[in-house]
């Protein structure tokens, strides 16, 4: 395809800095290994915040060594930015929670040949170790910081000055803003660093990635809804963004057309955006299996607004129970159901559960025993995901704080207020679906081959065959795992890591280099089932089992840990641990922030 010029606008040289200075100094700086220069500050800042791990730990060199080899990791991974001190007091410190889990709990103990233990008492005696993570976690952000900036004084600029180029002889074209979507550009940029002739343009329909792990925790009111948000267009920093709705891929020309904006522009202005490379992250829907009264009965819970609209329906129906005389009304007002046992299923019960219980005592004309959270699902146990011990355990604990269940039956129909099962019939006003899902409908437009599910066909290299520069990720593609040769499941673990995979693949291309295949060996499964407990299936590679199960107040922790850590941005994060604070304390918000009467 043909050059595309882009004229060097402010924004650019806003967000790129002085060059003439910084070049300067990177010239002096390029003197030193920049692998050196993040190793030394790493083993630096390591050691010195190891001190808290030392007193905590009790294994002297050991702790050292530990913190050393982890303070070069963290340098080396954390690109350093200029006087970002709470950004890496926040990130580095919150590693420490998982940090603890892993070594403190499970390595350690494992490596004294002994088996992990979760219960009260022996979190109880891990508890001074969890502080000097912690702790160990923000020192090593606030010196490794400090170093940094010394660094840069004396030596000048870790990596090259961004030189924007005014011609772009290439351009990537990512459609799609979640998980898959901008891990691809957030790699394309730190790839192309310095390279401009390679233009990156994301288009997503909201502004905004959301953290779909901490969904169920906004519809269960313990979260604001935009604290799981981040803009796309602060995080990204030199991919042009477009929020629209991709209408049309023109593949004959090369291009992207985006809906137009009628309430501005007229239906007919819609925009072109022409590309080299095309990425489909385009995720995933809602799929009722053809079941129209259900679709239009039911609540999606998939994106933002889902989980708002969720929150709300449930403070509606209180509001209406509390005024309702009539006793089998109240209790189909409060009777809410959710369909389908997975992960997204379990977890919006046991927040929907939690809450309600919780907001009981705002209304003193109704008891716990109207309530009825019931989860519909159409096999044998719920969460086919994780092992059967800790599905049991899920099940029994939600079971004990309220949560009813109804296993092998299927959810047929919807209307006059009731669900219709395939046994019986439940009376409701608030059916939750998360039974199934389906890639995104926009897929079906497009004439290439696809898996039963309708996800596009991709080889090991991520590009759809057959059509060079197509390429698709995450939970619209049906990708197969090039060593296992197992489908690779839908979910934000695999689509950030197949986004590494495509932007090397990408650029292989671009610079006439081999690409390489996808293989991921999962993580495992954390899965919270309520009020501080959640299950949690680790891979764990140096472990003689390599399988660890576990649950309760542990799992939970860690949970909450690793999540935050992966929150992107240091604002979020602090605004979600303040949500999580402020929870501890005060009782859950009943205000109606929009109409779902
Ligand atoms: C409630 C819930 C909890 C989850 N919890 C976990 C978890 O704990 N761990 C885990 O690994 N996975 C989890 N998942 C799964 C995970 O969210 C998905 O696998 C992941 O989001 C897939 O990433 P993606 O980029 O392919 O799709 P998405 O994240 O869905 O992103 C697709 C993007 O494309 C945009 N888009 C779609 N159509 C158009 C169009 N026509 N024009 C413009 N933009 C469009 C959408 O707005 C969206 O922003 C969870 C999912 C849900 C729903």
């Amino acid at each position: 395809m043909g050059t595309f010029s882009r004229p060097l606008n402010h924004t650019d040289v806003g967000i790129l800095g002085p060059r003439s200075n910084s070049a300067r100094k990177y010239s002096r700086g390029k003197s030193i290994n920049l692998v050196f220069r993040r190793c030394s500050v790493g083993i630096l800042s390591g050691a010195v915040a190891s001190i808290a791990l030392t007193a905590s730990l009790r294994y002297g060199l050991w702790s050292l060594l530990l913190g050393i080899s982890i303070g070069v990791a963290y340098s080396i991974t954390a690109p350093p930015g200029r006087r970002a001190y709470a950004d890496n007091l926040m990130a580095a410190g919150a590693l420490g929670i998982p940090l603890w889990g892993l070594i403190s709990v499970v390595a350690i103990p494992l490596l004294s040949r002994q088996m992990p233990e979760w219960s009260a008492e022996q979190m109880r005696q891990h508890f001074p170790a969890l502080v000097g993570w912690v702790v160990y976690g923000a020192l090593l952000g606030i010196i490794k910081q400090g170093m940094d900036d010394i660094a840069e004084h004396f030596f000048g600029a870790d990596s090259p000055p961004e030189t924007p180029a005014v011609s772009i002889k290439k351009r990537i074209v990512i459609l799609g803003g979640g998980f898959a979507g901008m891990r691809t550009a957030e790699c394309l940029e730190r790839r192309l660093r310095g390279d401009f002739s390679t233009g990156i343009t994301l288009v997503n329909e909201t502004n905004a990635l959301l953290f779909t792990p901490m969904l169920a925790e906004v519809a269960g009111s313990s979260l604001e809804p935009s604290h799981i948000s981040t803009p796309l267009r602060t995080t990204l920093r030199r991919t042009e963004f477009i929020r629209g709705v991709v209408a049309e891929v023109d593949l004959g020309r090369r291009l992207v057309i985006l809906r137009g904006d009628e309430a501005t522009s007229g239906a007919s202005a819609r925009r072109h955006v022409p590309y080299d490379h095309l990425v489909f992250a385009l995720g995933s829907t809602s799929n009722y299996l053809g079941m129209t009264n259900l679709e239009k009965f039911a609540f999606n819970f998939k994106t933002l607004l889902d989980a708002i609209r969720i929150r709300n329906r449930v403070i509606e129906m209180f509001e209406r129970a509390d005024r309702e005389s009539d006793p089998n009304l109240r209790s189909a007002l409060l009777t809410f159901v959710i369909a389908g046992g997975g992960f997204a299923g379990v977890e919006v019960a046991g927040a929907l559960n939690d809450f309600a219980h919780g907001i009981l005592a705002d209304y003193p004309n109704l008891s716990s025993h109207d309530l009825n959270i019931i989860l519909v699902h159409s096999r044998e146990r719920i969460l086919p995901e994780l092992s059967e011990s800790l599905a049991t355990f899920a099940q029994e604990k939600m079971q004990s704080r309220g949560v009813s269940f109804r296993l092998s039956t299927r959810i047929l129909d919807a209307h006059h207020g009731a669900v219709l099962l395939s046994d019986g019939k439940i009376q409701t006003r608030t059916l939750v679906w998360t039974a199934g899902s389906t890639p995104s409908p926009f897929l079906k437009s497009l004439p290439f081959e696809k898996d039963r599910r309708g996800a596009l066909l991709v080889d090991g290299s991520l590009a759809v065959p057959g059509h060079p520069g197509l390429w698709a990720i995450g939970d619209c593609a049906a990708i197969i795992d090039a060593a296992t040769g197992q489908p690779c499941p839908p979910t934000a673990q695999f689509a950030l890591r197949e986004a590494e995979v495509l932007a090397d693949n990408i650029l292989a291309q671009i610079r006439g280099r081999p690409s390489r295949t996808f293989h991921f060996n999962s993580l495992g499964a954390l899965c919270v089932v309520g009020h501080q407990t959640a299950c949690a299936e680790l891979n764990v590679p140096f472990a003689r089992r390599k399988t660890l199960r576990f649950s309760g107040l542990f799992a939970w922790l860690l949970w909450r840990g690793i999540y935050l850590a992966k929150l992107p941005g240091l604002e979020r994060k602090i605004r979600v641990l303040m949500d999580w604070t402020i929870e501890l304390f005060f009782p859950r918000d009943i205000v109606q922030t929009i109409d779902v009467s």
